[in-house]
């Protein structure tokens, strides 16, 4: 992805740069040929050429570009499961995948990690993106996910032998796990993305309390993946899964819905991240009913909602590293709205709006691997940067409002925002 060339003072603002600390009243923020050079107080700002770019913030605030950290480029706004798989032809969900792109920078996410995608589209979607084809976060790919045969992702009766080839690789034992690896590595992801246990979403096959995968599965699946040097995560729900994942050697969890103190100590112990994704649980009780939910996915949802919300809480006092993102992508949650995560961690879950940003910025790039690329606003830093209209510390949910923001930066260079076009 090019960088913009010169330099840019931005100003009038207040800096919160994504590390935690207080934000600073009247800062400055000066770019350099697409990283940061300086950010702090305005007086203490280095002298700029005239002819650098200078944007006004209005008395806004001056922040790092968001990173969805479970972002699922392929899911279509979708209200039934099945539709995921089969309802359109790979051409077009790839044109879905690039509209979604585009979408999620445009709502201030600079950088985003797949949490699975249908017929390895995030490859070459990351690709476009780097090359500049069309606009989109940083990406991270995962292609297609890994479950257990029978588990919550193996859906369709076989009776009309149409097998999961766009979505999911079914494995039956770890010889089966190793070689699905070994296809993802030779497809071009950088994350394994696996389904160690079910979900509210299957309460007569594969519930929450359900595991998918077995330990040695699992176990072969991280040892293939560490070889090649990619990392594993995985859809973790039921306490046992959590403990299995841990134990295999997970990079990362996704949900690690009903923690216990044994899970707590473990994943504290491996400083593994988490990203609960919790809003799609408040979305699927709210508005799952009227897209035909069934009253007992509700209650898993419900009971997951609460299970979820208590483990994030241990893990943020705990001193554990949580990730903000939020299986965007099914009708009753679709895209455009992931910042509502935000603002659900900050209204429900009771963290404060700075532990949340620096959970949005910051740990999304670790999670990445990309922090001392970008996710703060520090020197030597790449200049993806958001500028928005409004106070987000007193007011989260500002973020949510594509049209409070007056830049949209990636390296530098406004792809987005009110000031876009000028
Ligand atoms: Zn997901």
């Amino acid at each position: 992805m090019k960088t913009a060339g010169g330099m840019a003072l931005i100003a009038n603002g207040r800096l919160v740069d994504g590390t935690g600390a207080p934000a600073v009243a009247d800062a400055a923020v000066v770019v350099k040929d697409g990283k940061v050079i300086y950010a702090g107080p305005a007086r203490g700002a280095p002298e700029i050429p005239p002819d650098a770019r200078r944007i006004d913030a209005r008395g806004g605030t001056i922040m790092p570009g968001l990173v969805e950290a479970h972002f699922h480029p392929t899911y279509f706004d979708v209200a039934e499961l099945a539709d995921l798989d089969i309802k359109y032809p790979v051409e077009y969900v790839t044109i879905l995948a690039v509209c979604n792109a585009r979408l999620a920078l445009e709502c201030g996410y600079t950088a985003a990690r797949s949490g699975g995608s249908l017929h390895n589209i995030d490859v070459w979607l990351k690709k476009a993106i780097e090359e500049d084809l069309v606009a989109g976060p940083r990406l991270a790919a995962s292609g297609r996910e890994i479950c257990g045969a029978g588990g919550l992702m193996d859906w369709n009766p076989d009776h009309l032998k149409l097998g999961m080839d766009g979505l999911i690789l079914l494995i039956n034992g770890p010889d089966e796990g190793r070689r699905a690896v070994r296809k993802l590595v030779k497809d071009g992801v950088e994350w394994i993305k696996t389904y160690p246990t079910g979900d509210a979403a299957a309460p007569d096959t594969a519930d929450h309390h359900t595991l998918c995968m077995t330990f040695d599965e699992m176990a072969a699946v991280v040892a293939e993946s560490h070889n090649y040097h990619r990392k594993v995560t995985g859809h973790c729900r039921a306490t046992q899964g959590i403990k299995n994942a841990l134990k295999a050697g997970f990079d990362c969890l996704e949900h690690a819905t009903f923690m216990d103190q044994e899970a707590l100590d473990m994943l504290l112990e491996r400083n593994t991240p988490v990203v609960p994704a919790l809003q799609f649980e408040l979305a699927s009780i709210e508005k799952g009913p009227s897209f035909g939910m069934p009253q007992s996915v509700v209650d898993g949802h419900k009971e997951t909602l609460e299970g979820g919300a208590d483990s994030a809480r241990l893990i943020l006092k705990a001193g554990g590293r949580l990730g903000m993102g939020g299986d965007y992508g099914f009708a009753w949650n679709p895209h455009g709205g992931y910042a509502k995560e935000l603002t659900f961690f900050v209204r429900h879950v009771g963290f404060t709006p700075m532990e949340t940003i620096t959970c949005a910025t910051r740990t999304g790039a670790e999670i990445m691997g990309r922090a001392s690329e970008f996710g703060t606003i520090e020197p030597g830093k790449l200049a993806d940067i958001l500028v928005v209209d409004g106070d987000v510390l007193s007011d989260i949910s500002i973020l949510e409002d594509r049209s409070r923001f007056l830049a949209v930066m990636q390296g530098g260079a406004i792809k987005a925002g009110r000031l876009a076009a000028t």
